[in-house]
């Protein structure tokens, strides 16, 4: 089994692959002949693939140091915009230009 840091790492992890399926699904429903049956229950799996998608974010998805909920680039995202410690190990991250 593969372990994780913490619940960020594991939650990320999650959401990339709920992401793509989502991305899959989506593609797909546009693919089918329009009404069909096929179509609609893509399409239902597209909704429910994407809420479940807000759910993972809001439980997992939030800083380990502050509980700010990191909604937009969770994937590029190395520190936390509020309190600017790593993600990951929670180490405060270096601020300012000059080394
Ligand atoms: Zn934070």
């Amino acid at each position: 089994m593969k372990k994780y840091e913490n619940d960020f790492v594991y939650g990320r992890e999650r959401l990339r692959i709920l992401l793509v399926a989502t991305a899959v699904g989506c593609a797909a429903s546009l693919l089918t002949p329009q009404y069909s049956l096929v179509q609609v229950a893509l399409m239902c799996l597209t909704v429910v693939l994407f809420v479940t998608c807000l759910a993972l974010i809001f439980k997992y998805c939030r800083c380990p140091n502050c509980g700010k909920v990191i909604f937009l680039g969770v994937m590029a995202l190395k520190s936390c915009p509020r309190c600017h410690r790593n993600l990951v190990t929670g180490k405060k991250m270096k601020t300012g230009k000059s080394k």
